[in-house]
């Protein structure tokens, strides 16, 4: 057991440091839950069992209760946690005194050390500790010069620098991996994110998701003229999604009928923003059954056609809940970056047709008239079209 007098031997542990999350006092709690259920969520089988997850003063904390954590094991796990901001691989101490504390910092530091030059930084969170931040800092590197002959202290330019922290325990760590940041999944509601096979919905996705917004994904299939490869495609996309979200299951529709009607219904400049308008009107029935809070989609303005502020203006006013599109103001070569990093882009780039490129009209319109628009949608609901996008909804089945 810990006792202040007789301290334990150093161990390797994990520090996780969140960032904005800690700011929003309020639901400062409800947010450090659902970072630290997730967290071990994710690893609970890993050091047979022996994790122990716990929080001291703003940082998430990672130990086998039983030795040394294992961070190359963990650390895949649990790095794309959002509400996460670095990682740090490095020591406990139970020590309080300044001389175990040196001693501690010594034998981690020897042979951690990069280039010559080093300097110490310390966060005293715990301020009942006699040293300040400064003078902890200054005793430590003190002891570093006298034990480490080939070493110099440059405050400015370190080679390396040594972090300590006194929080119930003392911390030391060198080397910090950066995390996602943003906010904990889930933690702001939920969204259905329509996903298609392409390469800017994923990316939308996943910046909702980082702001804390759950995904029910809904892709709108359209079989025999979709392959289903796509539907592959989309559960793959899915899949890698997960890996920040955790499993996706995804929502399919069946959108061939209402597809082929408004083809024949409306004039081809048009059907971009029809088929559009019937997506988002089916995506938020969905919705008011998943009790999810918005709709996210893939566009940019000006990417193509159906995304010019007149086409998003025409299809807005189908959706009954605000439309999240969190790529608005990216340029094609930023989104494809982010679908890299994210590894949807080699999913996404496989040469099958959704619906959309597979109906589009030669020359679309690119300054729809939403009035217009809405009159000749208005006919075609008093007809067959409420009835098609009815039996969408109820027909929209769970692809386990
Ligand atoms: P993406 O790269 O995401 O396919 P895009 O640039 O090809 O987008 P569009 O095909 O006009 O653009 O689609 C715009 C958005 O509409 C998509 O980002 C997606 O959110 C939604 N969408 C289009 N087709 C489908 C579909 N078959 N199923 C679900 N959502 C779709
Ligand atoms: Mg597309």
């Amino acid at each position: 057991m810990e006792s202040p007098n007789v301290p334990d031997a150093p161990k390797r542990i994990l520090l996780v440091k969140y960032g904005e999350v800690a700011l929003r006092q309020g639901n400062r709690a409800f947010y450090e839950k659902q970072i630290m259920d997730d967290i071990k969520r994710r690893i609970k089988d890993l050091h047979g069992g022996n994790i122990r997850v716990y929080r001291e003063q703003g940082r998430f904390l990672i130990e086998d209760t039983e030795g040394d954590i294992d961070a190359d094991a963990v650390l895949p796990r649990i790095r794309n946690i959002f509400g996460a901001i670095a990682f740090c691989d490095g020591i406990k101490t139970t020590t309080r005194t300044i001389e175990g504390i040196k001693e501690a910092a010594l034998g981690f530091f020897r042979g951690r050390m990069r280039g010559t030059s080093f300097k110490v930084d310390t966060k005293r969170a715990d301020k009942r500790f006699p040293l300040t931040s400064n003078e902890t800092s200054a005793a430590i590197g003190e002891y570093l010069l006298d034990n480490m002959p080939e070493a110099r202290v440059d405050l400015h330019n370190p080679s390396t620098v040594l972090r300590v922290e006194i929080r119930n325990h003392v911390y030391f760590y060198v080397d910090a991996v950066s995390g996602e940041g943003g906010l904990p999944y889930g933690s702001a509601g939920k969204g259905i994110l329509l996903l298609s096979g392409g390469i800017d919905s994923p990316v939308a996705g996943y910046l909702a998701a980082k702001r804390g917004v759950g995904l029910i994904p809904v892709y709108f299939h359209s079989p025999p003229y979709v392959s289903e490869r796509v539907v592959d495609k989309v559960n793959d996309l899915l899949r890698a999604l997960g890996a920040y979200t955790g499993n996706l299951p995804l929502r399919i529709v069946p959108f061939t009928e209402t597809q082929l009607f408004l083809q024949e219904n409306i004039p081809a400049e048009k059907l971009t923003i029809m088929l559009k308008r019937a997506m988002l009107k089916i995506a938020s029935a969905i919705a008011a059954r998943e009790k999810a809070h918005c709709l996210i989609t893939g566009d940019a303005v000006g990417q193509v056609a159906s995304q010019t502020l007149h086409s998003l203006a025409a299809v807005n006013s189908a959706a009954s809940l605000p439309i999240l599109r969190p790529l608005t103001a990216m340029d094609k070569h930023q989104i494809i970056e982010i679908a890299k990093r994210i590894g949807t882009y080699d999913i996404s780039i496989r040469p099958y047709d959704d619906c959309c490129t597979l109906f589009v009209a030669k020359h679309p319109e690119n300054k729809p008239n939403t009035q217009v628009i809405e009159r000749m949608e208005s006919r075609l609901t008093e007809g067959a079209l409420a009835g098609l996008i009815n039996g969408a909804v109820s027909g929209a089945v769970i692809n386990m």
